[in-house]
């Protein structure tokens, strides 16, 4: 039987076939606490592994990890944290790993048996929710609710992947009302990782063009370009990136009623003056489309 270390090694291994040209592993895993570990692994030392967090939050304070520096060796005046995770605290059985074909997590779990993984493509429901997304949320909550965001979106795996989510001739004759109003949403910021024109479904590979003429190609270009790169566009109520009017049209992705409930309270058009302060001042709210997302998932299921 395999040790925790070695199984975490195994982990990085896998990893390590997904960026070859790389020192360091992208990598989501949770910490037996919960705690959620999405960031980079550079090494597994005899009792700790070497992880630097993307973000450098407070939970990791309260963990009681202390920060390491390294000196960046492209920028002198710059230090590099990472952290030392005793291998103990991790949860071997949330590991997960991104695969960029697919363009989804996937899953690893250990099998004793057999002593290697089983990976496993995620699904709405897969994933634990971390605690602050299993709360109901209150009445009066008055943030802005997310709509329409993937994994490839937040680089979390208990986002959906819009695969799960299709629905052939949704809403057919509101369609165009529908695609009009995710275009026309105010612009209340931008992602620091905003990717321009993407689409989950590979819409504007590499592979996709190599075999269009040239007017195929110019106008697959203006498709994409015309897909947009702002990924927090609103209403006040709802928060969703513009791409989200490309899945609707190409791909019949299916959205929550209660988003299709406001459009229509708003005769289908935007409200203009919205006061988006308290977006700046509360964040978004996560929480109704993950769930939405399992529940519609798991309707659809059984
Ligand atoms: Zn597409």
């Amino acid at each position: 039987m395999k040790s925790e270390r070695e199984i975490l090694i195994d982990f990085m291994q896998i990893l390590g076939q997904y960026n070859p040209s790389s020192k360091q592993y992208e990598c989501f895993f949770k910490l037996k606490n919960g705690q959620e570990c999405d960031g980079d692994i550079e090494a597994i030392h005899e009792k700790y592994l070497q992880f630097y967090p993307w973000y450098y939050s407070q939970e990791w304070q309260h963990c009681g990890y202390e920060k390491q520096f390294l000196r960046d060796e492209d920028d002198e005046d710059e230090d590099i944290d990472f952290i030392l995770i005793p291998l103990n605290d991790i949860d071997l059985t949330n590991l997960y790993y991104w695969n960029e074909q697919s363009c989804c997590f996937i899953s690893l779990e250990w099998n004793v048996t057999q002593n290697c993984f089983i990976h496993n493509e995620t699904v709405p429901g897969s994933v634990p929710l971390p605690t602050y997304l299993q709360e109901d949320i209150p009445e009066d909550d008055k943030r802005l609710k997310e709509v329409g965001y993937w994994q490839s979106d937040s680089n979390r795996p208990y986002y959906p992947h819009p695969k799960h989510l299709l629905k052939q001739r949704w809403r057919k004759s509101e369609r165009n009302q529908i695609i009009d109003y995710l275009k026309a949403g105010h612009i209340c910021g931008a992602r620091h990782d905003s990717r321009s024109s993407f689409c989950n479904f590979d819409c504007f590979s590499r592979d996709r063009f190599e075999k269009l003429n040239q007017i195929e190609e110019r106008k697959l270009t203006y498709e994409m370009l015309k897909m947009g790169t702002c990924d927090l566009l609103s209403d006040g109520e709802w928060i969703w990136p513009i791409r989200l009017a490309h899945y609707i049209e190409k791909h019949d992705i299916y959205l929550p009623d209660e988003f299709i409930l406001t459009m229509q309270k708003n005769s289908w058009s935007v409200p203009q003056n919205i006061d988006f302060q308290h977006y700046w001042q509360l964040g978004a709210n996560e929480s109704f489309w993950i769930n939405w997302a399992i529940k519609y998932t798991q309707t659809n299921q059984t």
